[in-house]
């Protein structure tokens, strides 16, 4: 099952590709839950995913500074999914190193957005725009 989900980063040319080792079946971070984290994961009833330490700590230090806990509407992708969903070819989602935050209003995205600062993140966006966003994506 690995290998062909290994093989996808091939097929759709990612600019990374997994090794077996890179996944995991238990989901290792608190705070995140495997149904969540997997919801745009063709293999989560195996289940097979990644998802990276530098994720877990970012996510948390976040969520301490936010002062409660953070939905999330996406989390690992495998390049299929990922390119279903319209997501880029090399996206931190597919090196299960992002998740898309959601709060329920745009000023509680603003929140979030504010509490990435000093998390140590490689990418932090407003979707669909700065001024209205009704999702966080992060990556660490
Ligand atoms: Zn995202």
């Amino acid at each position: 099952m690995r290998d062909q989900i290994i093989q996808e980063y091939r097929d759709f040319g990612v600019n990374f590709v997994p090794r077996c080792e890179d996944f995991t079946q238990t989901i290792g971070c608190s705070n995140i839950g495997m149904a969540e984290y997997n919801q745009d994961n063709d293999y989560a009833s195996y289940p097979w995913f990644i998802l990276r330490g530098s994720l877990c700590t970012g996510f948390n230090q976040t969520r301490t500074n936010f002062g409660g806990p953070i939905p999330l509407s996406s989390g690992y992708r495998n390049p299929a999914a990922n390119h279903r969903v319209g997501g880029a070819t090399n996206s931190w989602h597919v090196h299960g190193r992002a998740v898309d935050m959601d709060g329920s209003t745009v000023e509680e995205n603003q929140r979030i957005y504010n509490a990435m600062e000093g998390t140590g993140f490689i990418e932090r966006i407003r979707e669909p725009n700065d001024t209205a966003p009704t999702r966080i994506h992060g990556a660490w």
